[in-house]
């Protein structure tokens, strides 16, 4: 069930067995998808992913993006790609009907989009953008601007990027200094340069659509003064033909690390003067409107870390299948010992249970997020509907942060795993490592999010979305302790969450007291500890489902009271040996992670304040 890429056999458990996403077609919203339909999506989406997006990543990262004469081309092996892709619907796939889409729940875009993440993250940088372009369009555009630009995006026609960071605006935002000048027919001059702008300049298209975050000449400083406005490289007639260039000049391409084929540009908005930007939503609503295109992004940004960590997790473990060096521990002392397949090590078994564990709970995660958000949408009566969208805005930074740190340790993994072969690029993980680091630092770093968690979801409807998200833990934790097989990995469960309940009402009263600095300072352990908890409760969920999928199947083939058949099942049967690894992942995770999390909680509540207090001139000498 892999294809190097995915396990699409966990894909089906988490969006059937554990989520139930059929709830949401039984909403006249969805009514038209079943599970066989997903099914098929799911493949038509891995053969893409397959056999158009992956062949051109290896290209894409060789050739990179050119910047020759003020123009930019990308990968050639890309433009392709790109009219399949778009060809095949996949670029406003949850977008409804009357604008070209197919109406399809966000939930099973993540799980069809997953592969195709693991196959060409950094095309998919060229399509995302554009849809989430669009999709600000549509919610904040006037019925002429919909006309004029988004129709044009959604067919691919056109792409789109987002403009925020400037070289004196990075983390923060409110800093900016891109101006907007009002003209007499009710347009903007804009001028000001932006930097690292992903997308920001190629050859896909005959057009660009930057929305830019920009003040206008007179409003306040800071964030509440800042405007969004739609500024296309070359300017659209009323008819949607292209007019004159609009004075958006590309400065610069950067040379990066990783994902080389996106191109990530300095854009220079009217050196000229001749830049013309129009007002997208009301003035100085420019964060409120971004913000819509930055959460989706970032949770796009925990996919494409799953992406790169479960495409890391697949290969490792063929290449250990694969790779024969040393022999066996127990035969260390036998001369004539053959050499075996490096999955017979325990060390290595170790890493790729700590990456499975990881990888499937990081998934779970992700698609419950996507899923809230589809129910969000449908679910009635408002009080229902808000308990959704909490939890899609509490778990927003866990899935960006938690997924990106740990992303980067599953591709440090696979790179050990394949030796001093993984480390050469003749193979594929290092590209992993390489192009998966950026995810913890665009988007908003992962300091940013967590700061974001700690200081604004924690309290957010008062506590309401934090104490939802306990809520279903706890759920958890009744259902799997009564369970034999499971109930000293759940008592471990249940000792992580009281540890994260007893801090984050300590955080709470610290902050009542008017008491921030310890929170902030410990922002970034917390989303760990948090993400952890959370990763806990989804892996130990799925393994009480896969406990009484396994009793069932015991018990249809009559081997419930042998142990010795039951082992033997492993080899013979793919559902016994899937489910089986799902309770090895819980127990694992809950072993090896769950269980320092009461000390990790410690740690932050001893309330150290040492790297605050210590003098700058202490840190190094
Ligand atoms: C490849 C790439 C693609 C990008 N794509 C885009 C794009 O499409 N559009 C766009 O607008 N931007 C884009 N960015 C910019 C990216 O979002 C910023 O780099 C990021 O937000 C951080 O800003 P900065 O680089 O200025 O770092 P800084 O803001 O200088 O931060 C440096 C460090 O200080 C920390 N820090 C800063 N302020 C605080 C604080 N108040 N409290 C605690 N810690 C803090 C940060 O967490 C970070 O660790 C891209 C960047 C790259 C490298």
């Amino acid at each position: 069930m892999s294809n190097l890429l995915v396990n699409t056999r966990d894909q089906q458990f988490v969006l059937f067995e554990q989520l139930g996403i059929e709830k949401l077609f039984e909403n006249e919203k969805f009514a038209d998808f079943s599970q066989e339909m997903v099914l098929m999506m799911q493949s038509e989406a891995d053969k893409l992913a397959v056999n158009v997006l992956l062949p051109a990543y290896p290209d894409g990262d060789k050739e990179g993006c050119t910047f020759k004469d003020g123009k930019v081309s990308v990968p050639a092996s890309f433009h392709e790609v790109f009219k399949k892709y778009v060809g095949a619907g996949w670029l406003c796939s949850t977008e409804s009907p009357d604008v070209g889409g197919q109406g399809l729940p966000l939930v099973v875009r993540s799980a069809c989009l997953e592969s195709m993440f693991a196959a060409n993250y950094p095309f998919l940088m060229y399509t995302g953008l554009t849809h989430g372009a669009a999709h600000l369009i549509q919610q904040h555009g006037t019925e002429e601007q919909k006309m004029k630009y988004m129709y044009n995006m959604y067919s691919g026609r056109w792409t789109g990027t987002m403009c925020l960071t400037e070289p004196g605006a990075g983390s923060d935002v409110g800093a900016l200094k891109t101006t907007a000048q009002r003209l007499p027919d009710g347009t903007f001059n804009i001028t000001g340069t932006k930097i690292f702008i992903s997308c920001g300049d190629h050859d896909l298209t005959e057009n660009i659509v930057h929305p830019v975050l920009a003040r206008i000449e007179g409003d306040p400083p800071g964030t509440a003064g800042i405007s969004i406005f739609l500024v296309p490289k070359y300017r659209v007639n009323n008819d949607r033909t292209l007019g004159e260039f609009n004075d958006v000049r590309t400065g610069n391409v950067e040379h990066k690390m990783g994902i080389k084929a996106s191109a990530t540009c300095t854009l220079n908005f009217g050196d000229e003067g001749k830049c013309i930007g129009e007002l997208l939503g009301r003035e100085r609503q420019g964060m409120r409107i971004m913000f819509l295109m930055m959460n989706a992004s970032r949770l796009d940004v925990g996919m494409q870390s799953l992406g790169h960590a479960t495409a890391a997790y697949e290969h490792a473990v063929q290449y250990a299948k694969d790779r024969i060096q040393g022999v066996p521990v127990w035969e260390m002392k036998n001369p004539d010992a053959k050499a075996v397949p490096i999955i017979q090590h325990p060390d290595i078994r170790r890493k790729l249970l700590w990456m499975k564990a990881h990888v499937e709970g990081i998934r779970a995660m992700i698609y419950f997020t996507w899923f809230c958000m589809d129910m969000a949408t449908i679910a009635s009566p408002e009080k229902e509907r808000e308990k959704w969208q909490g939890l899609v805005e509490l778990l927003t930074p866990i899935c960006k942060a938690y997924a990106s740190e740990k992303a980067q340790l599953i591709c440090s993994y696979a790179i050990d795993i394949y030796g001093g072969y993984g480390y050469c690029s003749d193979y594929p993980v290092e590209q992993y490592f390489r192009d998966c680091k950026i995810a913890s630092i665009y988007e908003g770093t992962n300091g940013i999010q967590s700061l974001d968690l700690v200081g604004r979801k924690l309290g957010q409807r008062k506590g309401g979305d934090v104490m939802n998200m306990f809520s279903e833990i706890n759920s958890t934790i009744m259902k799997t302790k009564p369970i034999d097989d499971l109930k000293k990995h759940a008592a471990y469960l249940e000792e992580a969450y009281n540890a994260l309940i007893d801090l984050t009402l300590h955080f709470a009263q610290l902050g009542k007291s008017g008491s921030f600095l310890m929170p902030i300072l410990n922002a970034t352990p917390y989303l760990e500890i948090f993400g952890n908890v959370i990763i806990g409760h989804f892996l130990m969920q799925a393994a009480d489902i896969a406990d009484e999928k396994l009793n069932a199947i015991y018990r249809e083939k009559g081997v419930e009271d042998s142990k010795g058949k039951k082992r033997a099942l492993v080899h013979e049967d793919r559902d016994v040996a899937f489910y089986s690894g799902k309770i090895a992942s819980a127990k694992f995770f809950a072993v090896d992670v769950l269980s320092t999390v009461k000390a990790q909680c410690e740690s932050v509540k001893f309330g150290e304040r040492v790297p605050v207090e210590m003098a700058d001139e202490s840190f190094t000498y």
